[in-house]
């Protein structure tokens, strides 16, 4: 058994605790395995022990892996976890089955433009990335600006948004972002709270997170 084979299992034990701690349902949160620059073969023994969503931060990257792994596994479910440059919409709407980094009305309409080219081939779903630590290095709306941009990416760039997902600040506890991110959600309508790394996705599943990220706990260092 690979190494990132035994640590799922254990992120997945994991999981479980902190969903029966939090006396919510087992398995209403889901696992999203980050395996961002890692390559088809560490991804690989993942999929086969039965592991189906990952998250990837880089078009380029995804596009290198994803296809060839989508012949073996059709059923795996990409989401797309790093920030989107415009220009590469094209390429995210045919490789990914979620963005969860939609961020501004730019991106927005490129989105609804290359979905509308795709003809009904691709539809892809979307979260709304809130900045909730309001870092001018991170992307994501400003909370306050969140409630128009949700609505907006429905309502006017006609995108099936689902749900956000935060990065809280590196160096604060993240338990104050989480709860804002579910207080958005809740307000919004929307199911999906994405939220919760390596470090601490037990707090975020207390916190109301649908689906954590988890990289490094599962892969190893990144280096
Ligand atoms: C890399 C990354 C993760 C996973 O981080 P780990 O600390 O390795 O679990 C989760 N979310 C985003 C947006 C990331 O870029």
């Amino acid at each position: 058994m690979s190494d990132a084979v035994s640590r799922l299992a254990e992120v997945k034990d994991a999981i479980a605790k902190a969903e029966s701690g939090a006396k919510r349902p087992a398995g209403s949160v889901a696992l999203v395995a980050v395996s961002k620059t890692f390559p088809v073969e560490a991804i690989e023994p993942v999929l086969a022990a039965g592991q189906r969503v990952f998250g990837e931060n880089y078009v380029q990257d995804a596009k290198a892996k994803w296809p060839e792994l989508r012949q073996r596994y059709p059923d795996a479910v990409v989401h797309m976890i790093g920030p989107l440059q415009s220009n590469k919409a094209k390429e995210a709407v045919a490789l990914f089955d979620v963005i969860e980094t939609l961020d501004r009305p730019s991106l927005a309409r490129e989105l609804q433009k290359e979905i509308q080219k795709a003809g009904g081939t691709r539809a892809p779903r979307f979260l709304v990335q809130v900045n909730t630590g309001a870092e001018p290095q991170k992307g994501g709306v400003l909370p306050e600006e969140a409630d128009a941009f949700i609505k907006a990416c429905r309502e006017q760039y006609g995108l099936a948004v689902e749900g956000v997902m935060c990065i809280p600040p590196a160096d604060e506890p993240p338990a104050p972002h989480f709860a804002l991110l579910t207080t958005i959600a809740r307000r919004n309508g929307l199911k999906v709270i994405s939220m919760g790394m390596s470090a601490d996705y037990p707090v975020a599943i207390a916190m109301g997170a649908t689906h954590v990220r988890v990289g490094s706990a599962i892969f190893g260092s990144r280096g």
